[in-house]
């Protein structure tokens, strides 16, 4: 990657971490899932309102690292409008990008590449997947929290 556009993946990791887009509960949501990285003290509640096997909204609250908070506020954005395949496949495209697998071409990161960079920090991995971990949980219907650890 250019020296330009790392600086411009960054530029768009800091503004999220910033003003994290989607950051509130939902009112009623179908899906609620809380999510904790105790690596790095990471906490997350991610809120979902579905319709039929669709993602109709995607919002979350909690406190965490610029990197887990940018993750959880690009994810919101991306799963918007998409299936729960197409989540599933997204969220497996990340995982590998994040962990120096290399993202599938076969699915469009779009924003989401913006995280190449945490497969040169393996500690940070868990701060990027958090979001994730706790928005599959919270799909698959399997509790009230998920921890990384
Ligand atoms: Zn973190």
């Amino acid at each position: 990657m250019s020296a330009a556009l790392e600086d411009l993946y960054q530029q768009l990791i800091i503004d999220h971490s910033r003003r994290p887009r989607n950051f509130r509960a939902l009112e009623a949501p179908d899906r609620r899932l809380e999510g904790f990285n105790p690596l790095c003290g990471d906490q997350v509640t991610v809120y979902v309102k579905l319709e039929g096997d669709r993602i109709r909204e995607a919002a979350f609250q909690g406190s965490g690292c610029a990197i887990s908070t940018a993750s959880a506020s690009l994810m919101t954005e991306s799963v918007r409008g998409k299936s729960l395949e197409e989540v599933e496949r997204l969220f497996q495209a990340f995982h590998a990008l994040v962990t120096g697998k290399g993202a599938g071409r076969e699915v469009e990161l779009g924003k989401l590449a913006a995280f190449e960079g945490v497969a040169s920090y393996p500690a940070r991995v868990k701060c990027a997947t958090l979001p994730w971990h706790a928005l599959r949980a919270a799909l698959a219907g399997s509790g009230q929290s998920v921890t990384t650890e």
